[in-house]
């Protein structure tokens, strides 16, 4: 596995193997690695020639009063873990290659990113798609691999790579859990024991969400009031949204007529996490 944090570097060992005709899959992460990241590798290695990692905090996905400070950074870790699923290369770009002093271009992000993250995290969006747009500029690859656990990211990439034409495919890939439910991410480790099962009401709530779908309940709100009652009971300590959407514009809808997505953002003690789930009409 090869580290490398310089731009000039990496682009040119890719753009050589895209020459001779390699496939080159994306993982872009921001480090604190589990399972969910190791599995986005291993689909970049089942379709791919060439696996590359990247890890980076972007600070200018970060909200002023956000965890930038304290999110985690396991660099030997995660080094370690990507080699053992057989990543080829790893980009781990410094600051000054990504925010050169006087870096003042972002990316205007898509509709889509309008609501629900857009709306609770101002900036969000507008840091991820310019950090994402750049590292598809330094990593030439073929194919970008997302986990749908931040759905909406998904979506706002999706749109932003179309409406520019960037020369890249999105893969969309499952949310890995913990064997209880829980969907992997790296905020969980700030979570205390007692908070981590409060925590669980968030998958439990989106799983209530199917059962009432199942049992013939068509409106957006009753379900939405059955997630929240989930999550209250738990109790999470504050709720941004519980909501059923449309899954392609992510639009409030007035009946589940099709598939749908359920989506949550709730904070248990400091940590803000976030799930969903594809609503499933069966009947
Ligand atoms: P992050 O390091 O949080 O920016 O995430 C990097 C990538 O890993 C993003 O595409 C995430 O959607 C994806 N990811 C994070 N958690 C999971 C998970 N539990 N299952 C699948 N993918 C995930």
């Amino acid at each position: 596995m090869d580290v490398i944090s310089n731009p000039l570097t990496i682009f040119s060992q890719l753009d050589y193997l895209r020459r001779e005709g390699k496939r080159i899959g994306i993982v872009p992460t921001m480090g604190a690695l589990h399972e969910g990241h190791l599995s986005l590798v291993r689909h970049a290695k089942q379709a791919c020639d060439i696996s590359v990692a990247t890890i980076f905090v972007n600070p200018s996905q970060f909200g002023p009063n956000e965890d930038y400070q304290r999110y985690p950074r396991t660099l030997e870790s995660d080094l370690q873990a990507l080699d053992s699923v057989g990543c080829d290369f790893v980009f781990t770009p410094t600051m000054e290659a990504i925010y050169p002093s006087g870096y003042s271009t972002y990316v205007e992000p898509p509709r889509v990113a309008e609501r629900w993250e857009g709306a609770y995290r101002p900036g969000h969006f507008r840091g991820v798609a310019t950090i994402v747009l750049k590292l598809f500029m330094l990593v030439p690859a073929q194919v970008a691999y997302f986990g749908r656990k931040d759905y909406q990211q998904v979506a706002v990439i999706s749109a932003m790579v179309r409406d520019l034409g960037v020369p890249i495919r999105i893969e969309a890939c499952e949310t890995i859990r913990d064997p209880d439910g829980l969907a992997m991410s790296s905020r969980n480790r700030y979570l205390s024991e007692s908070e981590r099962v409060r925590a669980l009401s968030l998958s439990h709530a989106l799983h209530r969400a199917q059962m009432m779908l199942d049992a013939g309940h068509r409106s957006p709100s009753e379900l939405e009031q059955g997630m929240r009652d989930v999550l209250l009971s738990a109790p999470v300590d504050s709720i941004d949204y519980a909501v059923v959407v449309d899954p392609e514009t992510l639009d409030p809808i007035e009946s589940i007529q099709r598939d749908a997505v359920a989506l949550i953002a709730a904070r248990v003690g400091t940590t803000r996490l976030i799930d969903n789930r594809t609503l499933v009409r069966r009947t």
